[in-house]
């Protein structure tokens, strides 16, 4: 019998992969072109309106970490990196949590992030701050082009899932999940919890736009400071360095040299010393089944390592 043509949606080869168009923008095409996010940083001001409350403040929080968990855990260490496996529909389901960091879908960020591991702090790197500084490296690359097509050469191993495709594309549907979700919080906790003078609005406004601000901010500086506060351990060929703090404020992503060194590692805190919170959330995820193959740096990258120190 002769064997049928691959299927786009079946076949990695057989994808017809759409071309990406970068585009430039001048400062009014920038402001023009992102709104949203302008629009999302000013409606932070809102908590002035609303107030604040200790349960609103509780759910910002868990929002907030939640959500950089499924950045890190699932867009980060996952689907840009592979560095553990997991069954298709648990991969479909970190996709969609990632999905609700409002950070576009996971083929966009992982492509775009495989190409900031392909080419570190060269000319080609979009989010370098040896190429354009703090602000660029932070917020600028995103701003001053049209970012929103995803690079699509470098996740050709996602690219097969056509659910992954489907997430990729309609991501933003998940933003009105969340802003709804943040809004059926608002009204449980002011019924449950009257006496602390939260509301449904305060809740919202801290959960859906405050928690949202700080999970970017907060990825951004991996790219920005990241890249230039720290130690480095290893002599890699781009800037980046290993720094506690944004090790704890991001849950372990604070250890980039060693991750620049070895990204293939599910942990990016090499040592017991090095907290990396992700890293235990993963190992505890692994104890229930759902993930497993949780990769580790080799001997040889540990003996360089005893080298250097
Ligand atoms: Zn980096
Ligand atoms: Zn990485």
């Amino acid at each position: 019998m002769a064997r049928t043509a691959p299927s786009p949606s079946s076949s990695e080869d057989g994808l017809a992969l759409p071309e990406r168009q970068e585009q430039r923008y001048d400062s009014w095409q920038s402001i023009r072109h992102n709104w949203g996010f302008i629009a999302f940083h000013l409606a932070v001001l809102t908590v002035f309106l609303v107030g604040v409350s200790w349960p609103a403040v509780a759910a910002c929080l868990i929002t907030f970490w939640m959500r950089v968990f499924f950045v890190t855990g699932f867009y980060h260490r996952y689907f840009s990196h592979r560095t553990f496996q997991t069954t298709r529909v648990f991969q479909a389901v970190m996709a969609f949590l990632g999905t609700l960091s409002i950070q576009k879908g996971p083929l966009w960020w992982a492509g775009h992030h495989r190409f900031h591991h392909r080419h570190s702090d060269d000319e080609q790197d979009v989010h370098s701050p040896v190429n354009g500084g703090f602000w660029w490296a932070h917020v600028g690359w995103l701003m001053a082009y049209n970012r929103n097509d995803t690079r699509w050469n470098e996740i050709k191993d996602l690219a097969r899932f056509p659910e992954l495709r489907w997430l990729d594309r309609w991501y933003a549907g998940s933003t009105l999940v969340y802003a709804a979700a943040a809004a059926a919080l608002g009204v449980l906790l002011e019924w449950l919890l009257p006496s602390t003078g939260a509301t449904w609005p305060q809740v919202f406004v801290w959960t859906f736009v405050v928690s949202t601000v700080l999970l970017w901010h907060i990825t951004y500086l991996i790219n920005s400071g990241a890249h230039m506060w720290g130690s480095r351990r290893f002599p890699t060929t781009d800037t980046s360095r290993n720094n506690l703090l944004l090790a704890l404020i991001t849950l372990g992503e604070g250890w980039h040299n060693n991750h620049h060194r070895y990204p293939g590692s599910e942990r990016n805190g090499f040592f017991w010393w090095e907290i990396d919170i992700t890293h235990y959330l993963l190992t505890m995820l692994s104890w229930t089944g759902l993930i497993w193959d949780l990769r580790r740096p080799p001997a040889h990258v540990y003996e360089e390592s005893a080298r250097a120190s």
